[in-house]
């Protein structure tokens, strides 16, 4: 049965005014649809952009919540190409906020309104908008740097294992968080240019995404940060061994709702992620949640469960911050 018709659950709320399409898969088309739908629904929804990708596209944020609160939470989806099913996990959230908020319902005995008026929540749905769209369609015959990103995939112009934005850096080691370390590391791997995954880049946020990013929080400086990545049903909130005071007991209570592990990040996972630098820098709680199991990217039929599985903790954790 159809998730939105399943009325024996909490989420299936009839959404009239701005359902979201669960059979189609996310694109950067379907992401500025929906919430041009969500926008003409629900007057209290906030939009905007936190910047422009290297091939020109606005890369939106949605507020959800009064505009001043005690405390100001960020989600962010997709740093990563294949793992575009995280975009779709948070306009789900998005539209299901909205609609619960609308007919001020409650949801995991937290009054809507409450949350609304108490938290406010910013979603960046798709950081890595470019790097979606190339690993969903391949590269544009007429695009400018065609031959440059061929040459970067190895000569194939088959990207469905595309990580990166399409200057080939990858996004989640580009921050200014071990980056120096991480650099002989990868030098150590033989990446010593752009390419499909795990390259940092000439220098930290070199790249727009992530410069547009680092400016959207040092401008509504975050409480606490979830970065949605997939896969492994794992939480990680450390950075180096590192974390703040509250961070664990933060992750634990996540890890029991969602029934994801606490991990601790390993390798190449240790270096110049957004988690690293929001501890570093904010000396707050951040955590990168790798979303379901099974092999990037993640098939359509996955949205659901996996929705499922973080849907209390994407309601909840605001207040936990
Ligand atoms: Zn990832």
């Amino acid at each position: 049965m159809d998730y939105n018709e399943r009325p024996d659950f909490e989420g299936g709320i009839q959404c009239d005014t701005a359902p979201f399409d669960m059979k189609t898969p996310i694109d950067y088309k379907v992401m500025m649809d929906y919430l041009d739908a969500c926008e003409a629904s629900y007057p209290f929804l906030v939009r905007g952009v936190i910047g422009t990708t290297i091939a020109g596209r606005s890369i939106p944020f949605v507020r959800l919540g009064a505009e001043k609160t005690m405390k100001n939470v960020l989600y962010v989806g997709s740093h990563h190409a294949m793992e575009w099913i995280t975009t779709s996990i948070l306009l789900r959230f998005i539209g299901e906020y909205c609609c619960s908020y609308k007919l001020c319902r409650r949801i995991y005995s937290i009054s809507m309104p409450f949350l609304f008026n108490n938290r406010t929540i910013y979603v960046v749905p798709m950081l890595n908008c470019d790097g979606v769209e190339l690993q969903r369609y391949g590269v544009d015959p007429d695009f400018i740097m065609k031959d440059r990103l061929i040459s970067m995939n190895g000569g194939s112009e088959d990207f469905s294992n595309w990580q990166a934005n399409i200057r080939g850096v990858d996004l989640n080691h580009n921050y200014n968080a071990g980056f120096t370390e991480y650099k002989l590391l990868e030098r150590e791997l033989g990446i010593f240019g752009g390419g499909p995954t795990k390259y940092s880049g000439e220098y930290p946020e070199s790249e727009p995404e992530t410069a547009a990013l680092v400016s959207f929080m040092r401008q509504i400086e975050p409480s606490m940060i979830i970065t949605l990545h997939s896969q492994g049903e794992e939480i990680f909130y450390t950075s180096g061994g590192e974390t703040t005071p509250r961070s664990r007991q933060i992750a634990k209570a996540l890890a029991s709702m969602s029934g994801y592990k606490l991990s601790e990040p390993e390798g190449t996972a240790a270096y110049g992620g957004l988690t690293d630098w929001f501890i570093k820098e904010f000396k707050r709680p951040s955590f990168t949640i790798e979303c379901g199991r099974g092999t990037n990217p993640l098939p359509l039929k996955d949205f659901f469960p996996v929705y499922v599985q973080l849907r209390e903790m994407l309601f909840t954790a605001p207040l936990l911050s």
